[in-house]
């Protein structure tokens, strides 16, 4: 934990009435959890600021965090610190009115990409934003207060991004402060009936997702989700693009992909996940990014498909010829 650059983040907290907190468009459990966690410790801590989320998307599944606030004018910003968490690069921020604020904060554990904040604190180690935010707290309880809201919505993030505390990145810090926010009282049965209770259109759709998985050469699993078979089941873009996590434990397949037909004419959003191997770079090579084992991109038409398999495959063949141990 940077303590020293912890400690600049509370004092420049200080120095403003006005504190906007933002987060990465396409939301996860992180970046919701996060902001809202620490727009709530921020809250108790400092009841004479005004602290608003201002964010220009949400995901569904997790309303049950409750709602955010209403866009502001543009006024509303100029006098602000804007803090933005859990976001890689500014043109990943959900609400790009932050460019507006007087000062920004920017705190993530991604890969750090682009430093556009005027103070940059990106610990990469750290399993989740969440945990980061929890350290924070942690590290500055004398000054700072949590309670048992604050901490189910950094729990929530903990919890998902870290693949339920499976991933490489969880550390004994990781469960040092889980354990410390568990202790505030979180009702554990609500909070992961909200998150992992599916649909059963959405268990019909894993069964298509299982039965419909691919193979390169070398062992990348994936599938693509077209808009055709989005709309058979009845689901959102957002609903299907959880078929990635479906195809995470065949053996010998080191990466899986999803690549899920959104909205718009000629964009296919593309989640890469991967065990042993690292594959941000293959995810910045397509217009995208994030974590060694777990990154985003975007692709445009089949060829873009095509082209971001063959480099995957080309990938893992080399992984497996170079390495040993997997599986
Ligand atoms: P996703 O598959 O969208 O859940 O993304 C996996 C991880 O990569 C998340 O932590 C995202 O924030 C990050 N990510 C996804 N797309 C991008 C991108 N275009 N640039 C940077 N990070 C990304």
């Amino acid at each position: 934990m940077n303590v020293a650059l912890a400690q600049t983040v509370l004092d420049t907290i200080k120095e403003y009435k006005k504190i906007i907190i933002f987060r990465h468009f396409r939301p996860d459990g992180d970046a919701v959890g996060s902001t809202k966690g620490l727009k709530r410790i921020l809250e108790l801590s400092f009841p004479e600021k005004e602290i608003v989320l201002q964010n220009c998307d949400f995901a569904t599944y997790l309303t049950f965090l409750g709602g955010e606030d209403e866009i502001r004018e543009d006024e509303f910003y100029s006098d602000a610190l804007g803090i933005v968490l859990d976001t890689a690069t500014a043109a990943r921020i959900s609400n790009q009115k932050f460019s507006l604020c007087e000062k920004i904060i920017k705190i993530d554990h991604h890969i750090p990409i682009e430093s556009y904040g005027d103070i940059n604190w990106v610990e990469e180690e750290r399993s989740s934003c969440c945990e980061l935010i929890a350290a924070f707290y942690d590290t500055m309880r004398g000054e700072l207060k949590i309670d048992t809201e604050a901490s189910t919505y950094l729990y929530t993030g903990m919890v998902t991004d870290s693949g339920r505390f499976r991933f490489r990145s969880v550390s004994g810090e990781t469960m040092r402060l889980a354990g410390m926010l568990l202790n505030l009282g979180i009702d554990t049965d609500i909070l992961y009936a909200h998150l992992y209770m599916k649909d059963f259109e959405e268990f019909r759709f894993e069964g298509f997702v299982l039965n419909n998985i691919k193979m390169t050469e070398n062992g990348v699993a994936y599938i693509h989700i077209t808009r055709e078979i989005i709309d058979e089941y009845g689901l959102s873009t957002e609903q299907a693009s959880a078929c990635v996590s479906y195809m995470d434990s065949i053996k010998n397949s080191l990466i899986w992909i999803a690549f899920i037909d959104t909205d718009k004419e000629n964009e296919i959003r593309v989640r890469i996940r991967s065990r042993f191997v690292t594959v941000n770079a293959l995810g910045e090579k397509y217009e995208g990014g994030g974590h060694a084992c777990a990154c985003g991109a975007t692709v445009h038409d089949m060829a873009g498909v095509e082209a971001l398999l063959s480099d995957a495959d080309k990938l893992l063949s080399e992984y497996k010829s170079t390495n040993e141990g997997w599986l």
